[in-house]
Order: C-alpha cells, then structure tokens, then sequence
C-alpha cells in the first residue's frame, strides 16, 4: 500500500490546479490598504491585479459612517467609501478579481499565491493587505446570534442598541473605546473583564471610570446566551475556578466582542516573519518584509492603529516600495 502522502497545493501534477498566470503586482486584499496600493501601482503602469478576498471592501464595510476619513466632511459609509476606492484604482487600470489567496509558496525567491485552491499565481511584486479578523470567544451562542444581538463592531451596529443595555466584552484599549462609545448610546454599558485590571492605557481607562453608566464586572468570563429571538442575556461566570465561582445572569440587549483582532496572515507564515500574535514584521520605515519582492500594508500588519487612513497610506507606501524593487530588479 502507498504510503500516506499530504496534498501539495504548489505542485501542480498533484494538486487541483487549473490555470496558471503571470502577474508583475499581485495585490491580496480590498480594504483601504490594498486598494491604495492598487492606485498607485496602477498608475506607475505595474498593471495590479487585486484579489479581493471574502469580504470585498474588507473591515469597512461593516461600518455604517465613516466620519474620520479625510475628504469626506460630512462623513461616508463604510460601503460607499470602499467603492469609491475601488472605482479610482479601476479608473487606472487595475484588475479587481473576487478570490481568496488559499496558498503561498515563496521559496527560491519565486513569489507564488494559489487563488482559491485553483489558480496559480507567480508574481513579481506581491503586496499583502489581507486586514485583520476580530476575535470571537468560541462560544456556541456567538454563532446561533449572530446579527441578531452579537457584534464585534461597536461603531458598526451600536445604534441599533440606543437606550438599552449591552455588554462589552474585553478590557483593551478597543473595550474601552467602544464602552464609551456605546455609553454615548445605550443605557448601560456593562464591561466584561476577566482579570480584575484592564489592559487598556491609562487615558483610555480614566474616560471608562469617569463614565457613570459603564459598570465594570472585574474577573467575570461570559460562557452563553440567552434569548428567544435574539439576546436577552448573557450567562457569566464570576472568579472562574476557584472556591469563589459563581454563575451570574444579566440582561442585555447587545453583546460586543472587543477582545483583539487576528491578523489575516496565516497563508504566509512559513515565509514571512510575523510577531507571536501574527502580525506581518516589516522593516521599519517601510513595507519590506523579510522576503524580497513582498511588501505588507494595513492592518495585517499594524496593531497599533488600525485606522482606514493609516492602512490607505501604508498601501500607498507598499506600492512606491514595489515599484522601486521592481525597477532595481530590471
Ligand atoms: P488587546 O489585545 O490589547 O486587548 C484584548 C483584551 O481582551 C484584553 O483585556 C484581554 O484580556 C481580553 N481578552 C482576550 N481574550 C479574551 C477572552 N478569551 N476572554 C475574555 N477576555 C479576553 O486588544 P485591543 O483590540 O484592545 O487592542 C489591540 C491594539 O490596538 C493595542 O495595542 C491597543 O493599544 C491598540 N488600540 C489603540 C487604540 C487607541 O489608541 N485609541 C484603540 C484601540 C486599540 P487580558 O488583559 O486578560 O489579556
């Protein structure tokens, strides 16, 4: 009998691959990041070619107003902003493609990325602006209220909660904005916090404190969901293992998960080096990676700001970063 041999999806005898393509600027990603990249490689005539991935527009588009982004006074959605982004990186030519980087393969100094399991691609330049995922806790009733009483975007669906009361999930620097975000909005803000200090700075935890309707449930874990036809409440379970344990019952409206986002960048890391969370290292004061010919920008690999014109400029930087390896290299 043949031994057991794993699939390998950059060996195109064994694997599903259908089609192969050269492209001199492949672009991962359609948030602001990647589709900046796209307009300025675009018009320094790399000929970009932008995979969307999943969610085409990426993290902003789960925004309802983005009133933040500079040159938009009076404020955009998320939705419209992205489109916006991707009709300008059109105008120059690039290619936007729906498809999902499933595999990369940067050994030799080839710069390969497999598009949904089927097509191959060998690039010259590759740029990664896969964004960030927002954390979930795991738990079974996340899934089952799911647009229905659960978010990870307070920004996004916290006016649906006006004069009630939810719960935040998190004791970072995100829990505390989107506490006092939501506290501008509902009722009562309860923040869910496992250990008995917040992570968060100290500026962000003074505007938490300074909130009379933010109430902080110290070392408390949320462990399920209650409710008929979205949440009524939340299951905690207070000083979780140990004599003291206690299982408590609040009501709530709205449950925000603010526990840290996951860089999209698993697909690369056996190549590329990422600090222990994942995030993509670049060289300071660049988008270099550790790979030659692959640049990084947005939120794949920034934890610090995570902004839509942090990752626009980031993608800016990315294509420049590009366009001068590429012009060395000729
Ligand atoms: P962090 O990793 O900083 O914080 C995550 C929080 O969630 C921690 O309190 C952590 O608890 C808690 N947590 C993690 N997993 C669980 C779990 N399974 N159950 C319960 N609680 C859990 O993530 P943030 O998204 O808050 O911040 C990411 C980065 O972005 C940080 O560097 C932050 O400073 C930055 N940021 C800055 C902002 C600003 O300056 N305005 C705004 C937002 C973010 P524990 O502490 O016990 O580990």
């Amino acid at each position: 009998m043949e031994p057991f041999k794993p699939l390998d999806l950059n060996n195109n005898e064994k694997s599903d691959i259908e089609s192969t393509e050269k492209i001199r600027c492949l672009i991962l990603g359609s948030g602001p990041a990647g589709y900046t990249a796209a307009i300025y490689a675009a018009r320094a005539n790399l000929k970009p070619v932008v995979y969307t991935g999943l969610q085409m527009g990426g993290q902003l588009t789960t925004t309802t107003e983005v009133e933040n982004y500079p040159g938009y006074p009076k404020g955009i959605t998320g939705p419209e902003m992205m489109e916006d982004f991707k009709i300008q990186a059109e105008r120059f030519g690039t290619e936007v493609r729906f498809g999902i980087a499933t595999n990369a393969d940067f050994t030799g100094g080839n710069l390969k990325v497999t598009i949904d399991d089927k097509k191959l691609i060998e690039a010259d330049a590759v740029i990664i602006a896969t964004g960030a995922t927002a954390k979930y806790l795991g738990l079974e009733a996340e899934k089952r209220y799911t647009g229905m009483g659960v978010s990870a975007c307070a920004t996004c669906d916290g006016f649906f909660y006006r004069q009630k009361d939810v719960a935040v999930v998190g004791g970072g620097d995100t829990a505390a904005e989107e506490a006092t975000y939501l506290a501008g909005l509902c009722n009562k803000v309860y923040m869910i916090v496992r250990r008995d200090v917040l992570r968060a700075s100290k500026a962000m935890q003074k505007k938490v404190f300074d909130t009379a309707n933010i109430e902080i449930l110290w070392e408390h874990q949320a462990v399920d969901l209650y409710g008929e036809n979205g949440v009524e409440g939340v299951v905690l379970v207070r000083k979780k293992g140990t004599p003291g344990e206690e299982t408590v019952r609040i009501k709530i409206d709205g449950f925000f998960l603010a526990i840290g986002h996951t860089p999209n960048s698993e697909i690369f890391r056996d190549y590329i080096e990422t600090d222990s969370v994942g995030y993509i290292k670049t060289v300071p004061g660049s988008t270099r990676t550790n790979v030659p010919g692959v640049f990084a920008a947005g939120d794949v690999q920034d934890p610090h700001y995570r902004q839509a014109v942090t990752a626009a400029g980031s993608g800016c930087m990315a294509a420049i970063d590009a366009e001068r390896y590429l012009s060395d290299k000729r």
